[in-house]
């Protein structure tokens, strides 16, 4: 058996039977980086050395007995959160001479806890894609198929967990960058309920509605991974002071009697009929495992993306106005005044994507459209909230898919912004209500992974991993590795 066959839960429990040091699992994933990564590009920085020292330092605490349950567990973080000392690209040339003098609360936690950094993977720039072509590193290749995209913006996290180069990551959602990766790479992701995880440190894209979340192979991997990196942060204003329940505990709960909401919107025109098909046997097994389903109604649902692509925007141009080329990040070459030197390294260090996100949210704002605008689609936002809170009236969990279509080729949805903005159809409304979601494998079409979404009511995390493990304990979609990784 190899280290890399071992999930997250799995390697965490045999550092504690000492089967392995954590400096061995951890230059065993370093190895395979540096053998495969050249492949996938799903990291952008890794950190092999400072690894090392991680992992030595994990087995020294071990030995002195004082190691927490995931202390010399390798993973990896997405690019997104600051690390101390570490450059923090974002996936941008703006910040691609960053390195970061303070760790995000989420990397401080991990840290604290002892788990080992192995590096920071590749994304969207600025978190904003669906398939990580508008990264400046360059694009990640789905391990499922190297031709086509692994969903994004947390394509990096993804793909480097679906190739076994890591047994988890983390990664943030502000759309859907968790759970359509997820679902295109074929592994378990959550993004959790708005204010469950602090977003100190995180860099902002559209501050109302990032969350950072958890990216493995099993369910029961995830909610390890969700315990470590939630809770109250008097550092961010917008993190909730609730207690963190014990997510792994809560796994072997019975299904029976679950309500299980599926919402017509989610299965019309638009969705890949061979994905409705796997998403509707997975209902099915639900079914098996004792629970009800019961057809709902989302009526606002066809507006969250057109709301989700004023509110994005609006908040994406106030966060990245610092990026000026003053004060850190990129800056031109011989500027010839104050106004060239902005104009010139805002230009020259976004991307595309990320300048067209910035006009329109400019634009959205500017007195004259506001009212027609923002505050109309901060209005469908609140409506699309009550459906999610009218549905909860009735049922446990909702379920659908996490995407219209399995992993498509790379170049098919590039010159159609509005195309690749149809990728988060099922996801966004979650975020605009700031609920929790998941994805979860259930199934292949054509050798590519498909994505079974649970949506669950606020702070409901530990419900829908207990949901999903269930699923897991009677299915093996979770287990299934593309072609040739395993080796
Ligand atoms: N794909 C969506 C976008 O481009 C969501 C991205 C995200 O969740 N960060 O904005």
């Amino acid at each position: 058996m190899n280290l890399h066959d071992l999930t997250l839960a799995q390697t965490a429990r045999a550092l504690a039977d000492k089967q392995f040091s954590s400096r061995e699992v951890t230059q065993h994933y370093l190895d395979r980086i540096a053998r495969l990564d050249k492949t996938y590009n799903s990291f952008i920085t890794v950190t092999a050395e400072q690894a090392l020292a991680e992992a030595d330092a994990a087995d020294a605490r071990r030995a002195a007995g004082n190691a927490a349950f995931l202390t010399g567990v390798p993973f990896a973080h997405k690019d997104i959160f600051c690390t101390q000392g570490v450059r923090t690209s974002c996936g941008s040339r703006m910040l691609d001479n960053f390195i970061s003098p303070y760790d995000a609360t989420v990397v401080a936690k991990y840290r604290e806890q002892g788990l080992v950094m192995l590096g920071k993977t590749n994304m969207d720039e600025f978190a904003m894609g669906s398939s990580n072509e508008t990264s400046w590193y360059g694009p990640v290749k789905n391990p499922w198929d190297t031709g086509c995209v692994p969903g994004g913006s947390s394509g990096g996290s993804a793909a480097c967990v679906a190739a076994r180069l890591a047994p988890g990551a983390t990664a943030t959602d502000t759309g859907g960058s968790i759970r359509q990766p997820a679902a295109l790479c074929g592994i378990t992701g959550l993004k959790p309920t708005y204010g469950r995880v602090s977003r100190w440190g995180m860099i902002a894209f559209a501050s109302s509605l990032d969350q950072a979340g958890p990216m493995a192979r099993t369910a029961e991997d995830v909610a390890l991974l969700l315990g470590a990196m939630a809770g109250f942060d008097p550092k961010d204003s917008t993190s909730l002071d609730r207690d963190v329940p014990d997510y792994a505990a809560a796994l072997g709960n019975e299904l029976a009697g679950l309500k299980i909401g599926v919402p017509k919107e989610y299965f019309g025109a638009g969705l890949n009929p061979q994905t409705a098909e796997r998403v509707q046997a997975a209902l099915r097994e639900y079914e098996k495992l004792g629970a009800r389903l019961v057809e709902i109604s989302l009526p606002h649902s066809h507006l969250a993306v057109p709301a989700y692509y004023v509110i994005a925007p609006a908040e994406c141009s106030a966060n990245l106005s610092r990026f000026d080329g003053v004060r850190y990040g990129y800056r031109c070459e011989n500027p010839q005044d104050l106004m060239d030197l902005y104009c010139r390294s805002r230009a020259e260090g976004f991307g595309e994507e990320v300048k067209r996100r910035i006009l329109v949210g400019a634009y959205a704002l500017s007195a004259g459209f506001y009212d027609a605008y923002y505050r109309k689609a901060q209005q469908v936002r609140r409506l699309i909230q009550q459906d999610f809170v009218e549905a909860f009236k009735e049922v446990d969990v909702i379920m659908g898919p996490t995407s219209p279509s399995p992993a498509f080729a790379f170049g098919a949805k590039g010159s159609d912004p509005v195309a690749m903005y149809l990728e988060d159809i099922y996801t966004i409304a979650t975020n605009l209500a700031g609920l929790p979601g998941m994805s979860l494998p259930c199934g292949l079409v054509d050798n590519k992974p498909v994505g079974l979404q649970v949506i669950g009511n606020y702070f409901d995390e530990a419900r829908m991993l207990n949901v999903a493990h269930r699923y897991q304990q009677v299915t093996d979609w979770h287990a299934q590795a593309p072609a040739g990784v395993m080796a």
